[in-house]
């Protein structure tokens, strides 16, 4: 769960790479240590392991035995998420998450990364032009 440098992160970094996205990895002073950040679209992408997050796909089924520690257990991890979603939330960043099993198949990871791009794109833009107006006020 807390293994680095993982085949689905490579995968993405790799498209990153591709787009000539600049990107940072294991950043420590943001909550949960994000496994990649895009600082010019402060932007955080969470790659998210399908049996971990419990994502509802194939690869994330319940175990057949102690399946109320996974439970718990599943339970733990989740809140945790949402933990570190809301402090990085509140510096500015935004969090978005994309699925180990998304990795798998590049021609969905590709249009998943472009629409990460797109949204922190539009969301920069808002905010900048928010930025401006409030610059004309004064
Ligand atoms: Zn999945």
């Amino acid at each position: 769960m807390n293994s680095r440098n993982t085949k689905p992160e490579r995968k993405v970094q790799k498209v990153l790479e591709k787009k000539n996205i600049y990107f940072l990895k294991h950043i420590k002073t943001l909550a949960g240590t994000p496994d990649l950040i895009i600082p010019s679209l402060k932007v955080i992408i969470d790659i998210k392991g399908c049996f971990w997050h419990q994502h509802g796909c194939i690869h994330s089924k319940l175990p057949k035995s102690n399946q109320i520690f996974w439970m718990n257990k599943f339970e733990k991890i989740k809140i945790k998420d949402v933990q570190n979603l809301t402090l990085n939330k509140e510096k500015g960043w935004k969090t978005f998450e994309i699925w180990e099993c998304v990795t798998n198949d590049k021609i969905k990871l590709n249009e998943e990364i472009n629409k990460v791009l797109q949204i922190s794109e539009i969301y920069l833009n808002i905010q900048n032009s928010n930025q401006d107006s409030t610059d004309n006020l004064i």
